[in-house]
């Protein structure tokens, strides 16, 4: 016997388990697919409207710039005609504010920069010299970085020369934006922009932060990031960034023409993160019903599977019961073999038991039981109390039949007489060989006397019987009987025995019965 341990696992939790295995993992792998697909998705959506939000945005205040500019030229050459008056000076100023929003405040200055004019007037700047140089410097129109007025605001200044009628310079007509006021910018920046945590904010050439919805940080220089990093290359696109503040953002970014600034409109990671996460746990939530009976289905096919099987095993541990093999529902190929294998090895074994019990019980010769089955028939009826006759047979003379007819014509005559011994004898007697010659004949529940009968019936045939070659051959017997309670049942054999010798003693061709000296002669 193999001492490996018996395993625990059967084949009905192993199919359930493989197929659950199995199903879990196409299911994460399903789950795990829609995630990323749709992870992908909602952060390219994201982008895209951040990068055509910021290009629209980045464009609007390009064009307020450029109108800004035009406006400014325009007061530029009528100033060129009549610098030298202050009215007309005064009066460009006023005008540039109050034609439309787009300034705070308004200066005139001439070619060193000292203001000339100023509005409103409250500024009280006139006769200070202007802080951004490179206007004088570069005489052309401009659009500043953010830096702080004379004033002391945050502002951009936006400017055109004056040029006389001659084409000499003459200064410079500005207007500014104050940065952390209401203004035209922040007007662009924030007017229709209310999506998703999404913001907008506008930076110069110089990483200023012109507008931001957080107004506290205005005017702040932006450390490193990504899309301001492109911006300042003069790239316009989108990208998912990692802002300077270590927030992950999906930044679209723009190039506002003419001013080096750039627009960045971004919107948190976390924003569609969150909305992934409520879009997987909807998906779950109408995966889970099916799944639920996915594992119903699971659990009743992996019965089906492994009942047959199952069924088999257990019946192949007592294979008694064909039927019950026979019965054995096996629906699919394999059981169907495993059942008509069984049922052929148990008829094949019952076949060679039933031919190992015939040989181990009787005698190879007549075919009559041997002292083997005599022994358990004694045993098993002493035990039942059951009574019995016995009838102890030797046929007479029996070596002289060997010596005159050879050892051949012998064993014809114990066949004969086998034969001869079975017609004599009733369905439930048990005819024994137990020597050579010497045979008993067992009588369950005969009286002595009808034993003695049957022992005569038997001697008569015996004596009538013509064995050829050997001719008549005869036969002595001694009967005894056992009833419960009295002797040992050996005892009655012997005693069946003694008589039978004394058969012999008497003449032989006889029979010798319990309680009497002879009952039969030669016939
Ligand atoms: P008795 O009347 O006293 O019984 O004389 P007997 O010759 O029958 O007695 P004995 O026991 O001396 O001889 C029995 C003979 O049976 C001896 C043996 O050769 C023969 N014998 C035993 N078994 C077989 C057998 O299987 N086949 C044959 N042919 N002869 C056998
Ligand atoms: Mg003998
Ligand atoms: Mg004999």
């Amino acid at each position: 016997m193999s001492s490996r341990p018996v395993p625990k696992c059967n084949l009905r939790t192993l199919i359930l388990l493989f197929s659950l295995l199995a199903s879990f993992v196409t299911l994460f792998n399903d789950l795990y697919a829609t995630y990323r697909i749709q992870r992908e998705a909602l952060v390219r959506n994201s982008l895209e409207a951040n990068r055509a939000y910021a290009a629209k945005v980045a464009l609007s205040i390009g064009q307020n710039l450029g109108a800004d500019l035009d406006r400014l030229n325009y007061s530029a050459k009528v100033l060129g005609q009549q610098f030298s008056s202050e009215t007309i000076r005064s009066e460009e100023v006023r005008r540039l504010i109050e034609q439309d929003q787009s300034f705070n405040t308004t200066v005139v200055a001439n070619a060193q920069g000292e203001v000339l004019a100023a509005f409103p007037k409250l500024l009280n700047v006139k006769g200070q010299t202007i802080r951004f140089k490179e206007a004088l410097t570069r005489r052309q129109g401009m659009i500043s970085p953010a830096f702080n007025s004379l004033a002391g605001n945050l502002i951009v200044f936006i400017s055109q020369p004056i040029w006389g009628p001659g084409g000499e310079y003459l200064g410079l007509v500005g207007g500014t934006i104050y940065l952390r006021e209401a203004n035209a910018l922040s007007e662009v920046a924030s007017r229709h922009f209310q999506w998703d945590n999404s913001q907008v904010y506008l930076v110069d050439d110089k990483r200023h932060l012109l507008f931001h919805p957080d107004a506290s940080r205005i005017g702040e220089v932006v450390g490193a990031n990504p899309a301001i990093d492109a911006l300042l290359r003069g790239e316009s696109s989108a990208a998912h960034i990692v802002d300077s503040k270590g927030v992950e953002m999906l930044a679209g970014y723009a190039a506002v023409p003419k001013s080096g600034w750039g627009v960045v409109s971004q919107q948190p990671m976390s924003v569609p993160a969150a909305a992934l996460r409520e879009l997987m746990y909807q998906v779950v939530l109408r995966v889970i019903p099916m799944s639920l009976v996915g594992i119903f289905l699971l659990w009743w096919a992996a019965a089906c599977i492994s009942q047959p099987l199952k069924r088999l095993a257990d019946l192949a541990e007592n294979m008694d019961n064909i039927q019950d093999i026979r019965k054995v529902r096996a629906w699919y190929f394999e059981a169907w073999r495993i059942r008509r294998a069984m049922i052929m090895g148990r008829l094949l074994t019952q076949d060679r038991i039933g031919k190992l019990n015939h040989q181990a019980l009787s005698d190879p010769l007549t075919g009559l039981a041997n002292r083997r089955v005599l022994e358990d028939c004694l045993r098993d009826w002493e035990l039942l109390d059951k009574s019995f006759a016995v009838i102890s047979m030797d046929i007479d003379h029996f070596k002289r039949v060997n010596d005159e007819f050879g050892h051949d014509a012998g064993d014809k005559v114990l066949q004969a007489f086998a034969s001869l011994l079975r017609q004599n004898c009733r369905d439930h007697d048990v005819p024994c060989r137990v020597g050579g010659e010497e045979f008993i004949l067992l009588l369950p529940s005969a009286t002595l006397a009808e034993a003695t009968e049957v022992a005569e019936r038997i001697r008569r045939s015996m004596a009538e019987t013509v064995f050829p070659p050997a001719g008549h051959v005869t036969l002595s017997l001694g009967v005894s009987c056992w009833v419960p309670n009295q002797q040992d049942v050996h005892a009655t054999l012997k005693e069946a025995d003694e008589l039978l010798y004394r058969a012999k003693q008497s003449g032989r061709n006889r029979v010798m019965c319990q309680g009497t000296a002879a009952s039969a002669t030669t016939s």
